[in-house]
């Protein structure tokens, strides 16, 4: 810091400010601009590419280099700064410089940071911006509290799960744009929670938490749990002591919202949402990239937006909760084309929630005031189209949330004119009667004006200059004009004020004692109705955890709408959720891929059961549709337990609890893992969480290795997943062996797309056949991708020789004619020490207590099941 007796008074307070946010850009107002000084304005004439000039100069005569930004456009510099990580302290003047004695006083009235934006600009729609705070304990029981201080939710809970990964898991379905993250205890492995946020929210800046806020320190607006105390508790407390520092003036209201109101969630973690692309494009750089949320999205206001984004990441896993938002979409549905009207009623509620936190910041514009009003005046309307025709159990209680305040509503309707002043500070903020003490001082300043046209008259008739006009301009005020030819007969009492081209300019006792009533006032009006606005604003303000809940219950019901629009306008159904194990969908479709492809498209059947044949194996070529079936039942499972309908002819589906998929390994393989090891750590993670309530969808099984080991290994996997995870399972892969070891496992089948051969072509049908297929097609693909003639020729001769020639190739189709060979007879030697069911189930079984036909049905089950094993396709779906 320069020695203080060197710098300017203004100099050393900004000093002060800076020696109090270390490490933050602190942008200091000074008139109409935010500055910055020394290093810091460097840095902003750097990143911002704002000039950089020089202030003042100290004993030495040396400068203070400075650069600034006008504050009308400070917004648009702030979204800038934060984008490229800045953590920005905004210095305010907190008091009027016209009243102030020597330097007028200045404090940081915010600090701006990835998850504390609040400027709509920087935002950029409606979408969530939520913030984290997580807390990792020794014993490896995490904590979380996740905020979006621009619509005061509060969410909190424990991890779902041990360890960093437990937290990510919980973390992950909101993608906050900031977290704050703390490990506590001494046995905590440093610097790894860190290290696994980085690597699953690369988009989010990471900030080690403050330690946490006393809970005797909580304001008012801070939500109190029964979580107090509990871990959970602890990541609230750390997000508030935050929040203190960055909202120092303004402290946020904020809501608990219990995302288990509706009990359990599915569980989606990070790498299946991405996968599944529900809300965000696997390739956030393919401008086609469409995802589930984009297609889904029928939603008419902004908290509609945010509730289907929520819904979609956070599935639900409680048959209860579900129906009752699928009562409500089928009754909603049913009212047919009421349900427009509806729809259109909604889309005249703007972003409450955003506009009451602008409301409690004070940065609220009186236009959304009189927005306000307005759409709390539509969402009364809408309170009496909802309660009549079909209804539910839920909308009838949306239909009393969504009430707004009667006194909110009729002080907003009293108080304000029809369309309010675009700033706060140009007059007619409120309805004449509305302030009495501002029509009064209107009145005081009407009746001057109006002594102001009778002077006028007057000095006229006395002098007779019929020319003689009282005009007004900023620097002299009120003035007589007198053209040059009428000046011999101006009256002695006026004195010269201003010459101008061809006139002079007067004034005189009269004009100046009215021209102080009008400037007093105005000036008082101005107060006046300033004093007013507060105490008003300060009135809202207290509504407005009833405009949050509104808001949310307005959320929901577009939300609920939406789904119904499209029940509506697409062939979609509603389907059963249980508390079975089963799985089935009749002519199911990709969501998405559906809307690109249209009839096209070929509708598939699932058909699996935790209880019985659980694992479905598909092979077939590439390109034949086996990653699209299988992101086609995530999808499917995901909409029904968001509680909307699905796109099939029919689904039954028993509640899926976690649901794993992994699916092109690409994103992680860039970062210098090999391929085979960032699968079996994502296969070991579902073997090791997975159960009889999961789903797992497993693409290109044992894709990353070479033949032996990931054919062992891709085995061993499925084994497992079949015997003791016993989750719904679907898994593709290239190797066909697999498929001839898993006729022997009574609760898996195989399947593949079926495929039409023409002339030296293929055609892919992108139907679902029962069992497997050993023909890859390569070169038929190859083909299809232009690979030139003479090397498909080659390609084939060979490929021909080596099918008569019966030499190793990695099938055990062909392997029958041409002798077993060594993969092969290895694995089957594996299977046979491994305990073969059949023999355990002969094995157990007590023949002296069976009947004779049932002795006799047991027999012939048990011949028809290993009579399986050498027929191929009578297993599948
Ligand atoms: P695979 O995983 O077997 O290589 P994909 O699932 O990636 O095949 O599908 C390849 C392409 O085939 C898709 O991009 C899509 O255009 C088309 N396709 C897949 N499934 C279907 C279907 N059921 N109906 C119509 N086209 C489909
Ligand atoms: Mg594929």
């Amino acid at each position: 810091m320069p020695d203080a007796s060197v710098t300017t008074p203004l100099i050393e307070q900004y000093e002060g400010v800076k020696a109090r946010y270390p490490g933050h850009l602190v942008l200091f107002r000074v008139g109409d601009f935010y500055e910055t000084f020394g290093d810091d304005a460097r840095l902003l004439s750097r990143e911002l590419d704002v000039v950089l000039t020089a202030r003042g100069a100290d004993a030495r005569g040396e400068r203070t280099p400075m650069a600034g930004v006008p504050h009308h456009a400070v917004e648009t510099y702030l979204g800038r700064l934060v984008r490229k990580g800045f953590k920005v302290a905004v210095c305010d003047q907190v008091e009027d410089a016209r009243f102030a004695k020597g330097l007028v006083r200045r404090e940081v009235t915010r600090v701006v940071t990835p998850g504390t934006v609040v400027e709509d600009r920087i935002l950029g729609g409606p979408d969530h911006s939520f913030l984290a705070s997580v807390v990792d304990t020794e014993r490896g029981e995490g904590g979380f509290a996740v905020v979006d201080i621009t619509t005061g939710e509060w969410f909190h809970g424990a991890a779902d799960g041990p360890g960093p990964e437990g937290l990510v898991s919980s973390l992950a379905p909101f993608a906050p744009r900031e977290i704050l993250w703390a490990e506590t205890g001494p046995g905590s492995p440093r610097a790894r929670l860190e290290g696994v946020l980085r690597r699953e929210f690369p988009a989010a800046r990471l900030e080690p938490s403050p330690p946490p806020m006393s809970e005797g320190e909580l304001p008012a607006r801070f939500p109190r749990g029964p979580s107090v105390g509990s871990i959970a508790g602890e990541a609230d407390l750390r997000l508030a002591a935050y929040l203190r520092v960055t909202q120092p003036r303004i402290l946020p209201y904020l809501e608990l919202v219990d995302r288990g109101r509706h009990g359990r969630r599915l569980v989606l973690d990070p790498r299946t949402l991405r996968h599944l692309e529900i809300n965000r494009p696997m390739n956030p750089d393919d401008p086609k990239g469409t995802t589930l949320l984009d297609v889904l999205d029928e939603t008419v206001t902004a908290p509609g937006r945010r509730t289907l984004a929520f819904w979609l990441v956070h599935p639900l896993a409680d048959v209860g909760a579900i129906s009752e938002r699928q009562d409500a979409v089928e009754a909603l549905r049913a009212r047919g084309a009421a349900l427009e009207e509806l729809r259109v009623l909604l889309h005249e509620i703007s972003d409450l929630a955003r506009i009451s936190t602008r409301i409690a910041g004070r940065r609220v514009r009186p236009p959304e005031l009189g927005i306000l009003r307005d759409s709390l005046a539509a969402c009364a309307r809408l309170v009496s189209v909802l309660s009549e025709g079909a209804s539910s159990s839920r909308l009838a209680a949306l239909a009393s949330e969504i009430a707004p305040p009667d006194s909110l509503l009729a002080r907003l309707r009293t108080s304000l004119p029809e369309t309010l002043p675009a700033t706060d500070d140009a007059g007619d903020l409120f309805r004449p009667g509305h302030a009495p003490d501002v029509d009064r001082w209107r009145a005081v300043e009407r009746d001057a004006l109006t002594a102001l046209a009778g002077l006028e008259r007057k000095e006229q008739g006395a002098s007779g200059i019929r020319a003689l006009k009282i005009g007004y301009n900023q620097v002299f005020g009120y003035y007589f004009e007198v053209t040059k030819p009428h000046l011999a007969r101006v009256p002695p009492h006026f004195r010269r004020r201003q010459t101008v081209a061809q006139a002079e300019r007067f004034t005189s006792d009269e004009l100046e004692e009215l021209e102080q009533r009008i400037r007093e006032a105005r000036e008082e009006a101005r107060r006046a109705e300033g004093t007013r606005w507060e105490e008003f604003l300060a009135e809202v303000e207290r509504e407005i955890p009833a405009v949050y809940r509104l808001s949310r219950s307005v959320g929901e019901l577009d939300a609920l709408a939406s789904f119904a629009h499209l029940a509506q306008r697409r062939a979609l159904v509603r389907p059963t959720v249980d508390d079975s194990t089963a799985l089935v969908v009749r002519d199911g479709r990709h969501p998405i891929l559906e809307r690109s492809l249209g009839d096209a498209f070929v509708p598939n059947d699932t058909e699996l059961d935790a209880a019985g044949e659980r694992l479905l194996v598909l092979t077939g070529p590439n390109m034949s549709g086996k990653s699209t079936y299988m992101r086609q039942v995530g999808l499917i499972v995901v909409l029904a337990q968001a509680g909307a309908f699905v796109p099939a002819k029919f689904a039954r589906i028993g509640l899926v609890t976690k649901l794993f998929t992994r699916m092109g390994f690409t994103d992680e393989i860039g970062r210098g893992k090999s391929s085979f090891m960032v699968e079996m750590t994502e296969v070991a993670e579902i073997l090791r969480a997975g159960d009889e309530r999961s789903l797992v969808l497993l693409d290109e099984v044992g894709r990353g290795t070479s033949t032996f080991d990931g054919l062992a290994i891709a085995w061993a996997t499925l084994r497992h997943l079949h015997d003791r995870t016993r989750a719904r399972s679907i898994l593709a892969t290239h190797y066909h062996q697999l498929t001839e070891l898993i006729d022997g496992l009574p609760g898996a089948l195989n399947a593949h797309f079926a495929v039409k051969e023409e002339g030296d072509g293929i055609v892919f049908l992108h139907r679902l056949v029962p069992g497997s297929t050993d023909r890859s097609y390569g070169v038929h693909v190859a083909r299809l991708a232009g690979l030139p003639p003479d090397v498909l020729e080659e390609a084939e001769r060979l490929l021909r020789s080596l099918e008569t020639k019966g030499v190793a190739l990695p099938s055990p189709r062909r392997s029958r004619s041409g002798g077993p060979r060594y993969t092969q007879a290895v694995l089957l030697a594996e299977e046979r020490a491994a305990p073969d069911p059949l023999a355990e189930e002969l094995r157990a079984l007590d023949v002296d207590r069976l009947a004779p036909e049932a002795a006799a049905d047991k027999l012939r089950e048990l011949k028809a099941r290993s009579g399986r094993r050498d027929r191929e396709g009578d297993s599948a779906p």
